[in-house]
């Protein structure tokens, strides 16, 4: 269930959803309850990678990501905005944010 904390603007979200609708177009059942009920969660989610064992780096290198939620199960799925192609579409917003 989407937080109403976060929440994209138009233009993210239709970056979003074009890439989704574009990658993953008929997404499959939930694995675990073999539901259909995938939620888009309106926000980012940034998994960071470490080289080193035990140890956490906050920052740095990672996996941004978007999340899919099962509302039967709460199975979340999560897809890389790089892989979804993405980065360089909200990387230029935020920059058009920044100037304009
Ligand atoms: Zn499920």
């Amino acid at each position: 269930m989407p937080d109403e904390q976060y929440k994209w603007d138009d233009v993210t979200a239709k970056i979003v959803i074009d890439a989704l609708n574009a990658k993953a177009p008929n997404p499959g059942p939930c694995p675990i309850c073999g539901k259909r009920n995938w939620q888009l969660h309106p926000g980012f989610v940034f998994f960071s990678l470490s080289d080193t064992y035990g140890t956490t780096k906050f920052g740095g290198t990672g996996l941004p990501c978007i999340s899919l939620n099962c509302s039967g199960c709460g199975n979340t799925q999560f897809l890389n905005i790089l892989a979804l192609g993405i980065l360089p579409l909200l990387e230029k917003k935020a920059q058009e944010q920044k100037v304009g």
